[in-house]
C-alpha cells in the first residue's frame, strides 16, 4: 500500500463520476479526504526503552453520516493507504445504504513484535491522539487487520476516560459481548459473501445445490464462508491459506478441515484432500470463486486462468484493475468488494444502532434485517450495471457515489 493505492482509488472515482455524470465541483470534493490526522504515538518497551509509533486517522467523508471504518496495526500503514481506505468505506456505506460516511485509522507496527502490555499502551495512547475525531455521531472506529474485540475494549475504556467515565457504547464496533457487542458481528461478513453468492447465481440462472466453489483464505472470513456455503447445498472443492492449498473434487469435509486448521495452524497436510500447488487454487474449475485473504492477488495473467463462473470479493480489493478487463472479456461476473463484504459493515451498523437505542435485537430480527440490506444493495448495484451497460464494479462505485453526490448536493458548502 501506497501512493498507488490512492491513485487506485482516483482513477475508479473518477470513472464512476463520470458514469454517474455528477457535478465537477462534487467530484473535486470526492478527490479529496475531509480530514487526515497524523498522531505520534509514544509506547514504553517492556524493556524500559521508548518507541516512537506514527499513526493516522482519516475522514474521507462524513455527509452522509459519522466516519465508520476500522483500525489496522500493520507496517505497511502509511497516510495514502489508509486514505485509500477510508475513501472505499465512503463507497461501501452508500452501496449498501447505511447512514455512515467513510473512516479509516492505523498505527505503523508489527503487532506480531509487541508483548500485550505493549499492544494495550500503544492502543491506548493512540486513542487518546485521535480522541477529538471519535463519537458515535462523528466517527465510529471498528476492527480490521491484527486488531480485534480485545483492542477495541482498550479503545473504548480510553475514550471514556476522557469523557469522564461516560458510557460511550455507540462509539465504537466489533466489542466483545461483554462491553456491548453483538454476536452477529463475527460472521456478518461472510453471511454478506453468502446473500451476494446466492443473489448473483439467481440472477445468472445457475442453480446451486453441488455447485462447485473455491476459497483463498480460511480465516475470519474464509472459514465460517466454508460452513455457510456448504450448508446452502454447494460443494466446496479447493481451499488455501497461507500454509498451502487442499483439493477434494467430490467436496470437502469442512468441519473436519476446521479441527485439522484448529489442530495444526493451517489447511496443508489435510488428510481427507490432495495438496496442490498455491499458485494453482484460482484456477482450479468452479462455478463460484471467493478470494478471502489478500489484496491485489488476481492480476492480468492470473484473470486468464480463472476457471469460474462468478468472483464473489470476500477480501479487500483482491483483483488488480488490470485483470477486471480480462474477466469482463471472459465473461466471468465479479461481485465487487464493496458490495460483496459490505456485510462486515452492516453487521457494526447494527451494533451502533444497538447501542443507541439501548436494546439487543434478536437474533433472528438482526438476521432478517441484515439478509434484507445486503439482498437489496445487490439488486441495486445489479439494476445499475444493466441500467448504464457496465460491470458490477463500475456500477457499483457510480451508485455510490451518485448517493454521495445527492447527500453533498443537498448540503450544499459551509459557509
Ligand atoms: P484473517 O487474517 O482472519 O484470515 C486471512 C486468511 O488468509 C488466513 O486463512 C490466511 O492463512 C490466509 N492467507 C494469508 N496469506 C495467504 C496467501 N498468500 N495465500 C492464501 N491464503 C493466505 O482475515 P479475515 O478477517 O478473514 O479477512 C480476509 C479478507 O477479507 C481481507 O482482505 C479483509 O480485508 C477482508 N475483509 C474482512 C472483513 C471481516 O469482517 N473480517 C470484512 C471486510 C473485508
Amino acid at each position: 500500500m501506497s501512493v498507488d493505492a490512492w491513485q487506485a482509488v482516483l482513477d475508479r472515482i473518477d470513472d464512476a463520476a463520470a458514469l454517474a455524470g455528477v457535478d465537477a465541483g462534487v467530484h473535486a470534493r470526492l478527490r479529496q479526504p475531509e480530514r487526515v490526522l497524523e498522531v505520534s504515538v509514544p509506547v514504553r518497551r517492556d524493556d524500559g526503552s521508548l518507541e516512537v509509533f506514527t499513526g493516522w486517522r482519516v475522514h474521507h467523508s462524513t455527509v452522509r453520516g459519522p466516519g465508520k471504518g476500522g483500525i489496522r496495526f500493520h507496517p505497511t500503514v502509511d497516510a495514502y493507504a489508509v486514505t485509500a481506505l477510508a475513501a472505499q468505506m465512503t463507497l461501501k456505506t452508500a452501496v449498501c445504504g447505511i447512514p455512515f460516511g467513510g473512516a479509516k485509522g492505523g498505527v505503523r507496527c508489527d503487532p506480531a513484535t509487541l508483548s500485550m502490555g505493549e499492544l494495550e499502551r500503544l492502543t491506548r495512547r493512540y486513542t487518546s491522539a485521535i480522541a477529538p475525531l471519535l463519537g458515535a455521531d462523528l466517527d465510529v472506529p471498528a476492527p480490521d487487520i491484527n486488531t480485534d474485540g480485545r483492542v477495541m475494549a482498550w479503545l473504548l475504556d480510553t475514550l471514556q476516560m476522557f469523557h469522564g467515565g461516560v458510557h460511550l457504547p455507540g462509539a465504537v464496533t466489533g466489542k466483545p459481548l461483554s462491553v456491548g457487542g453483538t454476536r452477529a458481528h463475527a460472521g456478518g461478513t461472510s453471511s454478506g459473501v453468502v446473500v451476494c453468492a446466492r443473489a448473483a447465481f439467481e440472477a445468472l440462472g445457475i442453480d446451486l445445490p453441488g455447485r462447485r466453489v473455491v476459497i483463498q483464505g480460511f480465516g475470519k472470513v474464509g472459514g465460517p464462508l466454508a460452513f455457510l456455503l456448504q450448508s446452502a447445498g454447494l460443494r466446496i472443492v479447493a481451499v488455501s491459506d497461507i500454509t498451502g492449498a487442499v483439493i477434494n473434487e467430490g467436496g470437502l469435509d469442512v468441519p473436519a478441515l476446521a479441527d485439522h486448521v484448529n489442530a495444526t495452524g493451517g489447511v496443508a497436510g489435510f488428510p481427507l484432500a490432495d495438496p496442490i500447488p498455491a499458485d494453482d487454487l484460482l484456477a482450479v474449475p468452479c462455478e463460484l470463486l471467493v478470494p478471502a485473504a489478500l489484496g491485489g492477488v488476481i492480476d492480468a495473467a492470473v484473470a486468464e486462468r480463472v476457471q469460474a463462473r462468478v468472483i464473489v470479493e470476500a477480501a479487500n480489493g483482491p483483483t488488480l484493475p488490470s485483470a477486471d478487463a480480462v474477466l469482463d472479456r471472459r465473461g466471468i461476473a465479479i461481485v465487487p468488494d464493496v458490495l460483496a463484504n459490505a456485510g462486515g459493515v452492516t453487521a457494526s451498523y447494527f451494533e451502533w444502532a444497538q447501542a443507541r437505542q439501548g436494546f439487543p435485537w434478536d437474533p433472528g430480527t438482526t438476521a432478517d434485517r441484515h439478509h434484507r440490506f445486503m439482498s437489496e444493495a445487490f439488486g441495486e448495484v445489479w439494476a445499475a450495471s444493466e441500467r448504464l451497460g457496465v460491470s458490477l464494479r463500475r456500477a457499483a462505485y457510480a451508485l455510490a457515489i451518485e448517493r454521495v453526490a445527492t447527500a453533498l448536493e443537498a448540503r450544499g458548502i459551509f459557509p
